[in-house]
């Protein structure tokens, strides 16, 4: 069989291609490995999307842009792609147990995981104290103590949602300046559960069975010390899901990938949208934006060179 257009990832970036795509009566597959919504479905609350003026929970949303999509009838199949080959004028696209699909056109909108801190401890302790994922893990910290990891916008909104559960929110930060919007500082720096621990690096993440402590160095002063937490939550940064392009097409000095207004990459017929590509902001509008974009310029593609 070959598609008009597959899809590589179903976060908000992919699933508006699809819905898009399906709606232009493409013959369009989505493939997504994990949940559908990407990084949408792990995150607690969103409150910058528009029309959802009193908010929305990231999962509600997620469920409800695959909802959309499927309404268009867009074929969407759970699996990891494991090996692209894009070079020619049909495209292949190899899952996890070598099935391989070809198509017209790809998008990629794998998106961008969490970074580790890659200290002593993070591996061992993964699921059992350590986490990238406040939504997922947060209710397992009840009337505990717990830390944050970063200074961003994920770091302080994550760290208030956990205020929920935790006794002590710990927002620990390398700089003494946060990079997260204003309005989330405030709202953090007058939660009575939230203290801050600043210009301080965690250095080893200790315990037995889970995780019982942190090591920390003060990174002005050099002093050390040892915060006992059961559990932290790692929220440093992305780093974009591009491996599997290495060396196909053009990425930027991060990995990211690198298009043009159309969302086209180096490759033609390839298209990129989401987080996954290089750009100034990644959020769910910009995704979305970028999703539709992409479906818009493979239709043409296809009109163009089939
Ligand atoms: C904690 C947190 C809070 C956030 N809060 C907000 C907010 O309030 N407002 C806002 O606008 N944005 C927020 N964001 C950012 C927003 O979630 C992202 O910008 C958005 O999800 C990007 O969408 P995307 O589709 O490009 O990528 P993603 O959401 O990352 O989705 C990519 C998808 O691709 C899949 N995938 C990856 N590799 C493969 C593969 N090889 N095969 C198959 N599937 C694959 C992944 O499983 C994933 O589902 C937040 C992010 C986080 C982590």
């Amino acid at each position: 069989m070959l598609y008009d257009v597959v899809i590589i990832g179903g976060g908000p970036a992919g699933l508006t291609a699809g819905l898009y795509t399906a709606r232009a009566r493409l013959k369009c597959l989505l493939i997504e490995k994990g949940l559908s919504g990407g990084q949408v479905a792990t995150t607690e609350w969103i409150e910058n999307y528009p029309g959802f003026d009193e908010g929305i929970s990231g999962p509600e949303l997620a469920q409800r842009m695959e909802r959309h999509a499927r309404r268009f009838d867009l074929e969407i199949i759970n699996g990891t792609v494991v090996d692209v080959r894009l070079d020619g004028k049909i495209k292949e696209i190899v899952l996890d147990g070598d099935k391989l699909y070809k198509s017209k056109t790809v998008i990629i909108s794998t998106g961008a995981s969490p970074k580790s801190l890659d200290i002593r401890g993070e591996r061992e302790f993964r699921g059992k104290g350590v986490s990238y994922c406040a939504t997922c893990d947060g209710a397992f910290f009840s009337g505990e103590r717990v830390a944050v990891v970063g200074g961003g916008d994920s770091a302080l909104e994550e760290g208030l949602f956990l205020t929920r559960f935790a006794e002590v929110v710990y927002v620990i930060h390398r700089r003494d300046q946060f990079r997260a919007a204003k309005i989330t500082q405030e709202r953090a720096r007058s939660n009575p559960k939230v203290e801050f621990i600043l210009e301080t690096v965690v250095e080893e993440i200790e315990g037995e069975e889970t995780v019982r402590a942190l090591r920390l160095r003060n990174v002005r002063t050099g002093e050390r010390s040892r915060l006992d937490v059961k559990g932290v939550f790692i929220y440093i940064g992305y780093r974009p899901n591009t491996d599997l392009f290495r060396g196909s097409l053009a990425l930027d000095e991060d990995g990211y990938i690198i298009t043009d207004d159309w969302m086209a990459t180096s490759v033609p017929g390839v298209f990129a949208a989401g987080d996954v590509r290089s750009k100034a902001l990644k959020q769910i509008a910009t995704a979305v934006g970028d999703g539709a974009i992409s479906a818009v310029s493979a239709e043409r593609y296809i009109e163009e060179n089939f």
